[in-house]
């Protein structure tokens, strides 16, 4: 196997792409697919200040190096889901690595801030955790974002994550989800205010094992346990469906997020227009208001009231 670039011995083969790298062009290779993405989505630009949410797994690590090797200013944001070792681990990954990096982290925990960690939050509403810690981490990343007063919020989604998302949705025809599917989410302004930011993810042309080997080649000391909790995630059933799919016909996963971007996503609008967003009266975050008589709860408020309610029962 041989470097496409410099026909030197490679360490790294893309089967969707033909293409061999070694590990100099290859870590080249895996900052292009980032900046061409970046470029091609209008993402953003050296002015703004990025918050990349920080889980300490591979892809949020490496998606957050390459930005800063970039040179964008891109601060770190860890949220401790007080999910036992797995949580204390991948906190010390993120740490690790902004100490190392000498970049900056924000950190905070739910249990802090709301008074839960997920297992109790799972328990005290009796949903599956991943549904609960779905809700509490779109909501604290939006949070902690407009409170630090950052222009961008970057996640470290990457095209396995897309496809199993998007394959999801086609399976149940979420037709409101096929809207919103996109590399970047605009920012939403509710009453005058910016309510959601803008959210971008510069992963989506590179798979999860390529950015496992970005890690691995430049010696990111990532958390390679997987959450204990992630048995009930329906989006880990359908990334091994459609793995098994791109080990038989490599270029699947591509050509089928990039597809849907490319010649179906227009189809579906990105607003539902049965409801309208407005603050939330509990939190000020955008609520959905469906009648205009009710008072508007945003999910994340309803969602901790339950908790909260159950658990001073
Ligand atoms: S697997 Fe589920 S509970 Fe665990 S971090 Fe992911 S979403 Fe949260
Ligand atoms: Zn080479
Ligand atoms: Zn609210």
């Amino acid at each position: 196997m041989k470097c496409k670039v410099c026909k030197g011995p490679a360490v790294m083969d893309i089967r969707r792409h033909n293409a061999a790298f070694c590990k100099p062009h290859f870590l080249d290779h895996f900052r292009n697919q980032v900046a061409r993405t970046i470029k091609e989505f209008s993402m953003f630009t050296s002015d703004d200040r990025l918050l990349v949410a920080v889980s300490g797994g591979k892809d949020s690590l490496a998606v957050w190096d390459v930005l800063i090797d970039l040179g964008y200013d891109a601060t770190g944001f860890y949220l401790d889901l007080g999910i036992g070792g797995y949580s204390t681990r991948s906190k010390e990954a993120a740490i690790a690595y902004a100490d190392a990096k000498g970049a900056k982290l924000i950190v905070r925990s739910l249990a802090e801030e709301h008074g839960y960690t997920v297992p109790e939050l799972a328990k005290l509403t009796r949903r599956v955790p991943c549904s609960g810690c779905g809700l509490n981490k779109r909501y604290e990343f939006n949070r902690a974002a407009l409170e630090e007063g950052f222009d961008i919020l970057v996640t470290g989604h990457n095209l396995d994550d897309e496809v199993a998302t998007l394959f999801g949705n086609v399976l149940h025809w979420n037709v409101d989800m096929l809207g919103r599917q996109a590399p970047v989410l605009e920012e939403k302004v509710v009453g005058g205010a910016t309510a959601l930011v803008r959210k971008v993810k510069p992963l989506v042309r590179l798979a999860e094992r390529e950015t496992a080997a970005y890690a691995l080649l430049t010696g990111i000391d990532y958390v390679i346990e997987e959450c204990p909790m992630v048995e009930g995630n329906t989006q880990h059933r359908y990334k091994e469906a459609v793995a098994l799919l791109e080990e038989s016909s490599p270029g699947t996963k591509n050509h089928m997020y990039f597809g849907f971007l490319n010649r179906v996503r227009h189809r579906f609008g990105d607003e539902d227009e049965n409801f309208e967003l407005v603050p939330c009266a509990g939190c000020g975050a955008p609520a959905a208001r469906w009648d205009a008589a009710a008072e508007p709860v945003c999910s994340f408020c309803k969602t901790k009231r339950l908790a909260l309610g159950r658990k001073q029962q």
